[in-house]
């Protein structure tokens, strides 16, 4: 277990990233909650950034609730889209002319490629029988086309994708809750989109280029996403910029095992702020599941600041007692 004290305390810059496409829930407060703890156990800055990049899905009135929902925890931030700072603007799609360049830089250096392929033919790849947990990796279908057939291609009318290629075997980095991953390119899942047909610029992208441009060092996030790391780290390395320190933390579960999501709704904190609980039962239940307090007491965040270590966070997951919410309106 690596040791998670930073060489310069006063450099942590970490990051809050919530998508508006839903409402946060108990399981988005667990997360949440812990980067902020990690972030100021070490003195560092917090910045909010609203990652809206999927217009299918993201609405503002999520976003405004979530920031909402944040403050009424005690979460506070240095910076962000309601408070400005040195990075502006720290909403994602305001972003698409940055995305665009890097994505220039990337062409002009020759790590991607048009794909044609249609959903359909990425769908069947992804339940070939040999599909991993995410899928299928992409075999590189559309890498060997040659200039008159992506010609052809464009001329049917076909919509292309821009996937990355790395001529690379393996890819590492060091995560400081679970130690040292290496995976291999085809594990993360081979060449991957940056951008999708439709031009929406692809989350991988999006989260690296903004975690290099406002100097991240810091990310802590639920360890549903740790399989795209590898892809992130390499998008810095490529674009020659410090890769962050990463921590990915284990995520809440409902009392039958199944992981928190947008559908779970009576664990959104508006439902249960309107059913009588309080932000401190939230944080203190969730404290007490961190291994921060011995028994559920309310608290508030700041409370909990001092001596505040992730690296003693239990990596299992949070499974929630069925009883919940009496549980926390009793707190
Ligand atoms: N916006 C992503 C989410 O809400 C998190 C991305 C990240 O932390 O890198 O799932």
């Amino acid at each position: 277990m690596a040791s998670d004290s930073a060489p310069d305390m006063r450099l942590v810059r970490g990051r809050l990233a919530p998508s508006p496409t839903g409402y946060l829930h108990l399981g988005n407060a667990w997360s949440f909650l812990l980067c902020w703890l990690a972030i100021r156990s070490r003195g560092g800055t917090v910045v909010l950034r609203m990652e809206d990049i999927d217009p299918d899905r993201s609405r503002p009135e999520f976003a405004e609730g979530i920031l909402r929902d944040l403050a009424w925890l005690g979460l506070d931030w240095d910076e962000g889209p309601d408070v400005g700072g040195p990075y502006t603007p720290y909403v994602q799609s305001r972003r698409y002319d940055r995305y665009a360049a890097v994505l220039e830089r990337l062409q002009q250096a020759g790590h991607l490629y048009p794909c044609f392929c249609t959903r359909r033919e990425l769908r069947a790849l992804a339940s070939a029988p040999h599909a991993g947990e995410q899928g299928a990796a992409y075999p590189g279908t559309c890498r060997q086309l040659s200039d008159a057939e992506r010609e052809a291609r464009r001329g049917e009318g076909r919509g292309a994708s821009l996937r990355l290629h790395w001529s690379g075997e393996f890819l590492s980095f060091h995560d400081l809750l679970h130690g040292d991953i290496r995976l291999s390119w085809e594990d993360c899942g081979g060449d991957f989109a940056v951008q999708r047909s439709d031009g929406v610029v692809a989350y991988q992208l999006a989260v690296a280029v903004d975690d290099m441009d406002q100097d991240i060092s810091l990310v802590v996030r639920g360890d549903d996403i740790l399989h795209c790391t590898p892809r992130q780290v390499l998008l810095h390395t490529l674009l020659d910029r410090p890769v962050p320190e990463y921590a990915h933390v284990p995520l809440v579960h409902d009392h039958e095992g199944e992981r928190l999501a947008k559908r779970h709704r009576h664990f959104e904190l508006c439902v249960l702020r309107d059913s009588g609980v309080r932000p401190e039962a939230v944080v203190g239940y969730l404290a007490f599941r961190a291994g921060l307090l011995p028994e559920p007491a309310p608290v508030h965040p700041a409370q909990l600041v001092s001596g505040f270590r992730l690296t003693d966070i239990p990596c299992s997951r949070v499974v929630l007692p069925e009883d919940i919410v009496p549980l926390l309106a009793g707190l």
